[in-house]
């Protein structure tokens, strides 16, 4: 052919100075770009002779002496015309709609939005100083062609030399961008955005024979000694006998799979590789779905590993098996974050913008959608498996509860498989704990929040056959609150811990015990707390073996707590409780018959401090008096 030379368009004038600028935190993802750009030409093979296309594949080879990164698949190549429409004059095409899109993007970062404009080949110019493109395509006759481009503005067009069908873009790295050069960043970038490609891709270091350029190439420990390795294996087998060269990728990612042809190893497996994990996840969702959209993936739920705080999900989102995004929280609702998968949307663009995203109908229908199926596996579990259900409740509660606060449609699906865990180990939903106790305790569940600690307000209801429920997460502060206001709002069900109301843990039953001092009683306790306005009261409590009680109001502390949560503790407010003495324990008699003096003192200070301790933990001074005068009251009993 007669050599052309030519200018890509007029509007590529104004673009490519914005790609480079826009782009910048994105960079690699021209590798992304041109591997996706050979993957198709070897799917478009496929399709016209798929006995050719049978062994394609896509080598990407690291030439640092030459500054060269080059790209190289035997698909469907093309000819001088087709590099005219495909790539001179798709930017021409693309330009008025990209340099709209950019104007209104411009202060967002990484809205990249390119490959959905047809720009994606001219992303090489972000790194590139010098572009070359050797193809040759498939078709009878068809005469291989050059095309060279240096800014990805001006173009020169020739006779190519290529004799094999298929494509190389060579792309010389300009000096700024040298890290493209590097092995093991070229491997990191492919194996971000490549990993599920449908074509196998294999890397490849082309390096000069000399010994010295074998060292030099590696820069980190991690590159050295991988090279060293590679070079002992050489030595043990002798000659220059190299092994089977192994593609970075998996053309068959598990999620594309039928899952009736998916072994439970198979997802471990997949779960191990996928996210780097060592521990087994706990079940899993494989998602198939080709009507109304295309939608496959897997969602995994790992074991809980700390509090609430410490879940860090992730959640990959591809587009026909190339990467697009970690964590796109319009297409995954935020809730689900919290797990771990992979998402593949065959009709999502490679690149999208936020507009986009948040206005399209197409990716709601896909967040809702994953949320249906979440919220169907799980309810379920619930009724064909519940023991299974109930065996991974305490990992997956904070995120179903999470989800319910969050999502209301979660909510409405998830609302009566919601669990309550007792203090003795069962599982009880709400409906079910009404049933059990609503008789003794009406409108209420008592929980404890931390059940060592609770122990004796517990025992006040355990011992009369009432469920204690364990709430004794961060999230449940919230959780109790949310279960509240989101009820029937004429419902008078209220959560309340084992020791925020002085009704319940008194019964009917119990008979007050003979005539107690009471004013003397209160004088000891209030100068034993140094709280001369301190609210005591003498009642009968369930249980004749706690002398005392500190009942604390459930809606102070609870703001208390999400203000310790949220780490604002400027905004709690004053503890507010009332001391309870219980009228039938023989420790309080004693102290009413009792004329007061130092002894009855030191033991109503001691009752004080055992009644904050099960509140919560003592203040530095406070716990050293107490254990001074426990050593002093343990001396006493010595002399009995
Ligand atoms: P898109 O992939 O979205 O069409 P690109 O800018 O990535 O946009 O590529 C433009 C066009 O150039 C492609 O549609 C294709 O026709 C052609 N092309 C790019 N790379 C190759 C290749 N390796 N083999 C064959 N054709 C290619
Ligand atoms: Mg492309």
């Amino acid at each position: 052919m007669e050599p052309i030379q030519g200018s890509v368009s007029i509007d590529a004038q104004n673009i490519m100075p914005i790609i480079k600028k826009w782009l910048y935190s994105d960079k690699d993802i021209f590798i992304r770009e041109v591997v996706s750009n050979g993957c198709d030409a070897i799917t478009k093979l496929r399709m016209v002779d798929s006995a050719a296309a049978a062994n394609c594949s896509i080598h990407v080879e690291v030439d640092k002496a030459k500054k060269e990164l080059r790209f190289t698949d035997d698909g469907v190549g093309m000819t001088a015309d087709e590099v005219r429409t495909n790539i001179n004059q798709v930017a021409f095409s693309g330009a008025k709609s990209f340099l709209e899109e950019y104007a209104k993007n411009e202060d967002q970062e990484n809205a990249g939005i390119i490959g959905h404009f047809g720009l994606g080949f001219y992303s090489v110019f972000m790194v590139a100083d010098k572009v070359t493109i050797d193809t040759l395509s498939f078709r009878e006759g068809a005469e291989p062609v050059r095309w060279e481009s240096e800014d990805g503005m001006a173009f020169t067009m020739t006779q190519g030399e290529r004799t094999q069908r298929g494509t190389t873009i060579t792309l010389r790295i300009s000096e700024a961008e040298a890290e493209f050069l590097d092995l093991w960043r070229v491997r990191e970038v492919l194996e971000r955005y490549c990993s599920f490609m449908a074509v196998p891709i294999y890397l490849t270091e082309i390096t000069e024979k000399k010994e010295d350029d074998v060292t030099v190439s590696g820069e980190d420990e991690g590159t050295a000694g991988e090279k060293k390795a590679e070079g002992e294996g050489a030595d043990e087998t002798g000659e220059e006998k190299k092994e089977e060269p192994k593609p970075i990728n998996d053309t068959q990612p598990l999620y594309t799979r039928a899952p009736q042809d998916c072994t439970e190893e198979d997802y471990k497996q997949f779960y191990r590789r996928v996210f780097h994990e060592y521990e087994d996840p706990l079940f899993w969702i494989h998602l198939n779905v080709d009507y109304p959209f295309k939608l496959k993936g897997i969602l995994y739920f790992p074991k809980l590993k700390e509090q609430f705080g410490g879940i860090e999900g992730q959640i990959k989102l591809y587009s026909g098996q190339v990467f697009v995004a970690d964590n796109i929280k319009e297409v995954i609702p935020e809730f689900l974050m919290l797990l771990k998968g992979v998402i593949d949307c065959a009709d999502f663009p490679l690149n999208v913008s936020r507009s986009f995203l948040q206005n399209d109908g197409y990716v709601r229908r896909i967040s809702n959608h994953i949320t249906k199926k979440v919220a169907d596996r799980l309810t379920g579990m619930f009724k064909t498996e519940r023991k299974t259900y109930e065996g991974f409740w305490p990992d997956i509660h904070p995120f179903i509860k999470y989800g319910v606060m969050r999502d209301e449609k979660f909510a409405e699906r998830m609302k009566d498989c919601l669990l309550f865990k007792t203090t003795e180990g069962t599982y009880l939903t709400l409906e079910e704990y009404k049933e059990r106790n609503g008789e003794k305790l009406p409108d209420k569940m008592v929980y404890t929040s931390d059940a060592a600690r609770q122990d004796a307000a517990i025992r006040l209801f355990t011992e009369r056959g009432i469920d204690v429920a364990v709430l004794d997460q961060a999230i449940d502060v919230n959780f109790v609150s949310y279960m509240e206001y989101s009820g029937d709002p004429q419902s008078k069900f209220r959560f309340c811990r084992v020791d925020a109301e002085l009704d319940s843990l008194t019964s009917k039953e119990e008979q007050d015990a003979p005539q107690l001092d009471k004013d003397k009683l209160i004088a000891l306790i209030r100068e034993a707390a140094g709280k001369d306005d301190l609210n005591v009261e003498i009642k009968p409590l369930a249980n004749e073996s706690v002398p005392i009680m500190l009942i604390e109001d459930e809606q102070t502390r609870r703001f208390n707590d999400m203000g310790r949560i949220y780490g604002r503790n400027e905004f709690t407010m004053p503890a507010k409780y009332d001391v309870v003495l219980n009228s039938r324990s023989s420790t309080i008699a004693k102290l009413s018959e009792r004329e007061k003096d130092e002894r009855s003192l030191l033991l109503a200070r001691q009752l004080f401090d055992l009644a904050e301790l099960s509140r919560q933990p003592l203040e530095a001074d406070q716990m050293t008096e107490f254990i001074r005068r426990s050593m002093e009251i343990v001396d006493l009993a010595a002399q009995m």
